[in-house]
C-alpha cells in the first residue's frame, strides 16, 4: 500500500514539465550537468524532483534555501544513481545546509587516552541515521568545475558507502561473490596506497589525499574522481575505475569530452558512519586546510 501512495505521488510531482528556471540554474552552476547526454539530463530531471519532494530540507544559519538550490544539492546526488535507482537514497531523510563552513565540537584522543575536546569548522558530514549536512558555499564552488573535488557526489557517496553495500549483500552465486571479493580488494588496496604516499609526504596523480583517512574516505574521494574526472582514474587507477563503473553502472569517461584542473586537499570534512567509525575518529589526523586556490 506505502508502494501504491509512493508511485501515485510521484506521479504528481512528474505530472508538471520541469520548471525551465531550475533547467538554466542547474546549467549555470552544475559542470557534470553541461556534461550528461540529453537522455541522462531527462532522466535526472525527473529523479532530482522525486528526491528533492521526498527529503526533509533544513537551512540553517540564515541560508535562503531556494528551489535552485536544492535543485542543484539534489542533481548532483542523483548523478551518483542514474545508473541504478534514486531509491538507493532511500534512508536519507534531513539535508541541512549552511550558509558556509560550520562549527562543531569535535573529541581527539591521544595515544594516552587524553581526549581534548574543541571546536572545528566543517563543510560537510553524512550520518548513519539518514542525515547530510553541507556547507553552501563549499557546494556551490565544487559545483562549477570538473576537477575532482565536489562536496556533493562526496557525502552522498558516504550515504551508498561500497563498504556498507557489500557488508549487507548476499551474493546468490560464486560469480557475484568473486565480484564483491574483487571490489573490496581493490577499495582496500586503494586505501594502502594513500596512506602509503601520505606518510612518505607524497600525493596520488587523481585521487585526493583525504581518501587516506579510511576505506570509507578512499570511496569517497575516488567517487569524486570517478564523475569529474574518469579518463584520469581510468588511466592511473584502471581496477578501481572498473569497480566503480560495476558499482554505479555508469561508465563517465565514456561522456567526458575534457577534464580539467587538479587534486586539492580535502579541508575539514568528517564522516561518521557507524558506532565502530568512532573508535576510527579518536585516531583521525587533524584536519587539513583545504585550499581554494588550487
Ligand atoms: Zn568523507
Amino acid at each position: 500500500m506505502l508502494a501504491w501512495f509512493r508511485r501515485r505521488r510521484r506521479h504528481r510531482i512528474l505530472e508538471d514539465p520541469f520548471p525551465e528556471a531550475l533547467r538554466k540554474a542547474l546549467h549555470r552552476d552544475a559542470a557534470l550537468w553541461r556534461v550528461l547526454s540529453d537522455e541522462e539530463r531527462r532522466r535526472l530531471e525527473d529523479d532530482l524532483r522525486v528526491f528533492m519532494a521526498e527529503r526533509t530540507w533544513e537551512p540553517c544559519g540564515g541560508l535562503d534555501l531556494t528551489q535552485e538550490r536544492k535543485a542543484l544539492i539534489a542533481a548532483l546526488a542523483c548523478v551518483l544513481t542514474l545508473g541504478r535507482s534514486v531509491d538507493a537514497f532511500g534512508h536519507v531523510r534531513t539535508i541541512l545546509v549552511y550558509p558556509d563552513r560550520y562549527m562543531a565540537p569535535e573529541a581527539e584522543e591521544d595515544d594516552l587516552g587524553v581526549v581534548t575536546e574543541s571546536l572545528e569548522d566543517r563543510e560537510g558530514e553524512a550520518w548513519e541515521r539518514g542525515q547530510v549536512v553541507l556547507s553552501w558555499a563549499d557546494l556551490r564552488q565544487d559545483a562549477r568545475n570538473l576537477n575532482g573535488r565536489n562536496l556533493v557526489l562526496h557525502e552522498f557517496a558516504h550515504q551508498l558507502d561500497l563498504l556498507d553495500f557489500l557488508a549487507a549483500a548476499r551474493p546468490v552465486d560464486a560469480g557475484e561473490r568473486d565480484t564483491h571479493a574483487r571490489w573490496a580488494r581493490v577499495l582496500t588496496q586503494t586505501h594502502a596506497l594513500l596512506n602509503e604516499l601520505d606518510q612518505k609526504g607524497r600525493r596520488d596523480p587523481v585521487l585526493d589525499t583525504y581518501g587516506a583517512e579510511d576505506a570509507s574516505e578512499t570511496f569517497a574521494v575516488a567517487t569524486e574522481a570517478f564523475f569529474e574526472r574518469p579518463r584520469r582514474l581510468g588511466q592511473f587507477h584502471p581496477d578501481l575505475y572498473r569497480v566503480l563503473s560495476e558499482y554505479y553502472n555508469q561508465d563517465p569517461a565514456a561522456r567526458m569530452e575534457q577534464e580539467s584542473g587538479g587534486t586539492g586537499e580535502r579541508g575539514q570534512e568528517t564522516v561518521q558512519i557507524k558506532a565502530k567509525d568512532v573508535k576510527k575518529k579518536s585516531r583521525r589526523k587533524s584536519a587539513k586546510v583545504r585550499d581554494f586556490n588550487k
